[in-house]
This record gives C-alpha cells, sequence and structure tokens, in this order.
C-alpha cells in the first residue's frame, strides 16, 4: 500500500500514475486517484492493477495537483466502492490514507449519524469528520487538526480541499510519509522510491505532525499548529 501526492506546474496524472507503479511492490488490491483543476475534483479509481487505473482514467483531465493511492484493505472488501480516494459528503474534501482508525466506528456514532457513508471504509469516517468540521466554521487546516486529535490509530494522510488549488495537507502518524522538494513543485509519497525520479531532496515527518504543502514552500506543525522546522536530506540511490 501506498500514496503519492504532488503540487506544482506540471501535468499531476502521469506523475501519480508513475509514483503508483514505483509503490507496486509494497502490494495492494486497488488505486486511485485524484485531480484538482478549475472543473472541480476528478476521482478515477479501480480494483486490480495500476494498469486498470490508467485505463480507466480520462486523458482529457489535466490537473497540478492530485493526490494517488494503493490499498493494502484493512475495513470492507477490496472493491471499486471501497478503493480509495475517499470523499466527502458535499464532495469538497477528497483524502487518501494508510493505516488503520481503530476507533472509526465510535467517531461515527459520536459524530456523524446524519451522513450516509459511501463505503465500508474506516477513512471515509476521517473525511466526513473533516468536513463536518470545517461546515461549523473551522478552516481546513483546523478542521483537519480537530479530526487527527480524535483519532486512535496508524495513518499516512493527503487531503485535497476542492476550493483551494494551492494548498495539499499532509498528515502522518505510525504509517510511513515523507515530503519531497523540487523546483517549483513539491510531493508526497510513502518512500523516496516513489518520487525518486522527480526529486532526491526528502524532509522526514514525525508521528502527529502535518504538513500544508504548496507549491514552493512546506509547512510542518504539530496538531496544536505550532510550527516546526526541518531541513530536507539528499537521498543517494538512482532510480
Ligand atoms: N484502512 C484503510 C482501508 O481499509 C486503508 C488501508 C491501506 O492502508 O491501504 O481502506
Amino acid at each position: 500500500c501506498g500514496i503519492v501526492g504532488y503540487i506544482g506546474n506540471e501535468d499531476a496524472r502521469d506523475i501519480l500514475l508513475k509514483g503508483l507503479s514505483n509503490l507496486e511492490y509494497r502490494g495492494y488490491d486497488s488505486a486511485g486517484i485524484a485531480l484538482l483543476n478549475d472543473d472541480g475534483v476528478h476521482v478515477f479509481k479501480e480494483k486490480g492493477r495500476i494498469a486498470v487505473l490508467r485505463n480507466s482514467v480520462d486523458p482529457a483531465v489535466h490537473a497540478t495537483l492530485g493526490i494517488g493511492h494503493t490499498r493494502w484493505a484493512t475495513h470492507g472488501q477490496p472493491n471499486k466502492r471501497n478503493a480509495h480516494p475517499h470523499q466527502s459528503a458535499s464532495g469538497r474534501f477528497t483524502l487518501v490514507h494508510n493505516g488503520v482508525i481503530e476507533n472509526y466506528a465510535q467517531l461515527k456514532a459520536d459524530y456523524l449519524t446524519g451522513v450516509t457513508l459511501k463505503s465500508e471504509t474506516d477513512t471515509e469516517v476521517v473525511v466526513q469528520l473533516i468536513e463536518k468540521f470545517a461546515d461549523q466554521g473551522l478552516g481546513t487546516e483546523e478542521a483537519l487538526r480537530k479530526t487527527l486529535k480524535l483519532l486512535d490509530g496508524s495513518y499516512a494522510f493527503a487531503l485535497v480541499d476542492a476550493k483551494d488549488d494551492a494548498t495539499l495537507y499532509v498528515a502522518k502518524n505510525k504509517s510511513p510519509l515523507l515530503i519531497g522538494l523540487g523546483e517549483g513543485f513539491n510531493v508526497v509519497a510513502s518512500d523516496a522510491t516513489a518520487m525518486i525520479q522527480k526529486t532526491k531532496r526528502y524532509v522526514e515527518l514525525m508521528d502527529e505532525e502535518i504538513v500544508i504543502l504548496k507549491r514552493d514552500s512546506y509547512t510542518i506543525k504539530d496538531l496544536d499548529g505550532t510550527v516546526t522546522t526541518r531541513k530536507p536530506y539528499t537521498v543517494s540511490f538512482d532510480a
């Protein structure tokens, strides 16, 4: 299973698909990508190989921001409906997740009684919670941090807000996730092999950190919003 994300100036689709192919060795049962452009968020997902996903992606959709996922199902059958990305009720928020949210059933009972879930995954509860808190007036970063504080379990998350094409939101706890730095773009990936063709400069993330990723900057914060600075390192292997 794995995660990739791209925010920059190039066409994100092929970068994401290539990144997911590079992560195939980790094992997965389904895969998907989401692309954000002026028309909104476009989600493509399929059970099976990346090649199957590649064939299902509309080549006419161009975007410079996107996220991708290979799934190793833990909650819900490996099928198209449960494949990531998952979206909130209004479609505003789109999320990919590696890991397990142990208290998802309790969270659903406590906060989401009026929400009809579209999948059987623990992940969808998270994206619905983010929208719920955003609807109550929180900004996206605050809604994300509030949601993360409620979670028990492991996660690597990449989140897209359809109302903000300048930001990719990232979070990590007990699942691997790195930020990769480029010139005029930045990426997120489960490991450096995914994006090694794009960049060799990476920033490590610690547990319970979020990253506000822009095309030309990255800001690491803890769940209370306090900023942490951390320098990148250069990986020495070739793809
Ligand atoms: N728990 C999530 C699911 O079952 C994510 C699994 C993964 O790490 O791919 O959909």
